[in-house]
């Protein structure tokens, strides 16, 4: 079956090639929309968008906006210090507050795995798109990091992507792991034997533990941020961030001697620069960072057409 006929987008770990694939494609269309002097289709009028962002965000909030803005869906935001949830209220409970109203699509930022799940199961009606829970997924992120390898070397079939970084607290690796495992294309993960979550080879992906050999011949390199934030208190993962630097970090000459000349340089954002990614290589020749957050709101708009109904649902509404 083609096609992407689900209520909810909570992980791309169980979608087939052929639902990644449709997203893509549905993407790749809404792309034009962003490129016209106005930037703004019909297609989810009337329809309304809940954005509950319970963990900081700035890219994926702002790219979510946009896209249901363009989409002429009416939106209303919640972030974490705005909400009843710092006075103790249960997601649960805000959720089903927030259902009560009638929203079509909620789109949760959440500090823990499983928090979209768990709204989904219990709004039936609403569609829950996850925006990144803990460490578990980020699905739109990976989606366009695929559509943004796609459009860049034409296929994601047989390509090798490696993942450098904190693989243990990235919901944008095990995301990317997922989708690009099932696109066939080849990933490696390199970084500190600390930041590898132990068995992570079960998910058929190459593990590296050094980065001329993480890189070699590899066409795309995804650099992950370095999450302080859920480093455990207390907890050495390495010794210091330039020791990480040193070890793990790109810049240019490390990219000249080890890496292929056209290796495609990505970064999911934020970038702490000087750590993980010299300037030098996150705005050099390489890099198609801003491709990705250009990219980032034609998937946000596909995914968000895709789970109310898509093309059919739309026109039985009179929307399309
Ligand atoms: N923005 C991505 C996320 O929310 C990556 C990161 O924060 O490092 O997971």
């Amino acid at each position: 079956m083609t096609g992407f006929v689900r209520k909810d987008l909570i992980g791309l770990q169980g979608l087939s090639a052929d639902e990644i694939g449709y997203v893509l494609d549905v993407a790749d269309q809404f792309r034009f929309v962003n490129l016209r002097s106005i930037k703004k289709v019909p297609t989810l009028r009337g329809k309304s968008v809940v954005h509950l962002f319970l963990e900081p965000s700035t890219r994926t909030r702002t790219s979510f906006d946009i896209a249901a803005k363009r989409l002429s869906a009416d939106t209303f935001s919640i972030s974490g210090g705005s909400s009843s949830t710092t006075k103790g209220e249960t997601l649960l409970d805000t959720a089903r507050n927030l259902a009560a109203m009638h929203p079509d699509i909620i789109v949760l930022r959440h500090a823990r795995a499983g928090a979209p799940g768990l709204l989904s199961d219990a709004l039936p009606n609403t569609s829950i798109i996850n925006a990144g829970d803990g460490r578990h997924e980020h699905p739109t992120q990976a989606l366009l990091d695929m559509l943004t390898i796609r459009r860049a070397l034409g296929g994601l079939k047989g390509r090798t992507v490696t993942i450098v970084g904190d693989i243990t607290h990235s919901r944008v690796a095990r995301s990317n792991i997922w989708g690009l495992r099932t696109m066939g294309a080849k990933v490696r993960v390199c970084g500190p034997r600390t930041l590898i979550p132990p068995g992570i080879e079960e998910l058929g992906v190459e593990v590296h533990d050094n980065l001329q050999d993480g890189i070699r011949k590899a066409d795309v390199v995804m650099m992950l941020r370095i999450q302080k934030e859920r480093l455990s208190r207390g907890g050495h993962f390495f010794p210091t961030s330039r020791e990480y630097s040193r070890m793990f970090g790109l810049n240019r000459e490390k990219l000249r001697r080890w890496a292929r000349k056209d290796v495609l340089i990505m970064h999911p954002g934020p970038i702490n620069r000087g750590v993980e990614l010299e300037p030098e290589v996150a705005d050099g020749e390489w890099s198609v960072i801003l491709d990705q957050v250009e990219n980032g709101v034609a998937v946000r708009m596909a995914v968000m057409y895709l789970v109310l109904g898509g093309e059919g649902a739309a026109r039985r509404e009179g929307r399309g």
